[in-house]
């Protein structure tokens, strides 16, 4: 202590003291030395607070950040389970269902072929459901290996996935400047297709244009995923990243819904951040960052 105060720095202690009563409190002492006209260091001060109901605090918020993270888990845990077993048992009332349409069409009456359809339609959806909360709740659990990805071989994979719808639609997807950043690729591959499939998705009358590019801005890449579509309303912004958050009825538009919040949740676990800019009936634009890598790291992996 007398080190420290004597070369005119403050000294900080915490103490734990007992009340009359028997009870403890934590303190904590902050002395300084005071120096006179000269220099000389010829007096100390003394100031003591009471820190016990700040440490209360802080352990409090503490034991509800563990109990936080474990029920975090466990919730992940249980989409994970929940969506992965719901496959095997859909499998086979699917298969059941095909076999009863390719049967039976036609063998019963009109009524009975309507309900079949409704039936078969009904279990495409809820594979489609399931499918996407299982790669909702992957993306929460997997942990996240970080390499340089080129981000234009990633879009030029995701041309070839998206090939059916691209050709159908006769959409063109263009993309210059892209970089290489610190991703997982296969992460990297599904937040583009995600995007790109509903711009194709969301198009206006003509034939889709979708445009990605990428500029450098405060350590970050911006990302941006341009299409002229149908466009969104700024109050349904924020919404749309939220999980089976839809702005159009299924036969207006298919889809479950999930699409955003797995885009969202892969830019958060990549350290950035997504947010969309749009006007209805004038195309929309999402944009995402990621932190940009050093230049001398800035190597693909072949
Ligand atoms: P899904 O596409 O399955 O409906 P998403 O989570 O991908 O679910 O998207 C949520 C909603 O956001 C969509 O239903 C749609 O209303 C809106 N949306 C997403 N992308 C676009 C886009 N490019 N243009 C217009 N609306 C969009």
């Amino acid at each position: 202590m007398w080190a420290t105060l004597l070369q005119g720095e403050i000294y900080r202690s915490r103490m734990i003291n007992k009340r009359k009563d028997g009870s403890f409190y934590e303190e904590e002492a902050n002395i300084a030395p005071i120096r006179n006209a000269a220099g000389k260091i010829t007096n100390f001060i003394s100031v003591k607070t009471n820190i016990t109901p700040l440490l209360d605090v802080q352990r409090a918020l503490e034991a509800s950040n563990v109990e936080l993270s474990r029920s975090n888990s466990e919730l992940q845990q249980f989409a994970y389970v929940a969506s992965h077993d719901l496959q095997e048992p859909l499998r086979s009332v699917s298969s059941c269902l095909q076999l009863l349409k390719k049967r039976c069409a036609g063998n019963l009456d009109a009524r009975a072929d309507e309900f079949i359809a409704h039936a078969v339609a009904g279990s495409h959806r809820m594979r489609d459901l399931i499918d996407d909360l299982l790669m909702l709740s992957r993306v929460d659990a997997a942990t996240v290996n970080l390499v340089p990805t080129d981000s234009a071989a990633v879009l030029e994979q995701v041309r070839a996935n998206l090939a059916h719808s691209i050709e159908e639609s006769g959409a063109r997807l263009i993309h210059e400047g892209l970089p290489i950043v610190n991703a997982s690729p296969r992460m990297l591959v599904q937040l583009f297709q995600n995007l790109v499939s509903n711009a194709i998705k969301f198009r206006g009358d003509s034939a889709p244009v979708v445009q990605v590019t990428a500029k450098s801005y405060g350590g970050q890449w911006i990302f941006s995923v341009t299409d002229q579509g149908i466009g969104i309303e700024p109050q349904h912004f924020d919404r749309i990243f939220r999980l089976f958050q839809r702005l159009h009825t299924r036969d207006e538009y298919a889809g479950t819904g999930i699409g955003l919040a797995i885009c969202q949740k892969i830019v958060e676990r990549h350290g950035g951040r997504i947010w969309v800019e749009s006007s209805s009936g004038h195309g929309s634009t999402f944009f995402f960052t990621i932190p940009a890598i050093p230049s001398s790291e800035n190597t693909p992996i072949p």
